[in-house]
């Protein structure tokens, strides 16, 4: 049962700083469980008791972790001098200290990234021993051969150094523009996918990461938008899919 005071809690749980965490509480503005709180060292239940900051319900949680459907254009950073990032998307409900993406997507890439504060769990499944999947949909401005799927299914060689581990490939939908393929892979290498199709001339449009792990970008987000994940999601985002060169 965690158990904090409830300064700690207060800054813990948001963004505000410890100091202004007690001129909020000394001026009436915290509840707990509905009544006004004045002492800073009240103990606070973190699974049972209601937390109101200017009259707004603070989720008391050790973690959280976030399932964002990212838009063209914003960086999968904390910070950037010149364009949006990821965590200035989080609404005010999930803000809190040390927020992160836990792997990156390109600038020009949409969909799934996952935003914590879990720092134990993004180094589990970004760690390159654990292979955990990521699924995208990749737009080309080629046809996808079966030269390009057995390869990519043996391991793509990107420029003289780097070889890919086994990933999978698969025609999705032809265009007028080029076909989609449907990708799989277990690592995470800058531009990898772009660089995969490279090395057989062929240039990705678009690229949307659909899948991590088991668990699916939640349809129902808008770019831009995003939701908490569940502790069943948070356990399927961390599995391997064990079966995605079937
Ligand atoms: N591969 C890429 O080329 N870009 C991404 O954003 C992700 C995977």
């Amino acid at each position: 049962m965690p158990v904090f005071r409830l300064d700690k809690t207060i800054c813990t749980q948001s963004t505000i700083t410890r100091k202004q965490a007690k001129e909020l509480i000394k001026c009436g503005n915290v509840k707990v469980n509905g009544v006004i709180e004045k002492s800073y060292d009240r103990q606070i239940n973190w699974d049972t008791d209601i937390l109101e900051i200017c009259g707004k319900q603070i989720c008391l949680k050790r973690n959280i972790y976030i399932m964002l459907n990212k838009p063209e254009g914003v960086v999968s950073a904390t910070e950037d001098n010149r364009f949006k990032t990821v965590i200035d998307l989080i609404p005010e409900k999930y803000m809190r200290k040390g927020l992160f993406p836990a792997g990156r997507l390109d600038k020009d890439t949409t969909g799934f990234v996952l935003i914590t504060d879990d720092g134990d769990f993004a180094h589990r499944i970004l760690s390159p021993k654990r292979h955990v999947t990521k699924t995208y949909i990749a737009q080309l401005d080629a046809k996808i051969t079966d030269a390009m799927i057995n390869e990519f299914s043996a391991g793509v060689k990107i420029g003289d150094k780097f070889q890919c581990l086994p990933a999978k490939l698969e025609l999705a939908e032809s265009t007028s523009i080029g076909d989609v393929g449907k990708v799989v892979i277990c690592e995470g290498m800058y531009h990898q996918i772009k660089r995969m199709f490279k090395h057989f001339g062929a240039n990705v449009i678009s690229l949307k990461r659909i899948k991590i792990g088991l668990l699916d970008l939640d349809n129902n987000l808008k770019p831009g938008e995003c939701r908490e994940l569940t502790e069943k999601e948070i356990e399927l985002i961390s599995f391997r899919d064990e079966h995605y060169l079937d």
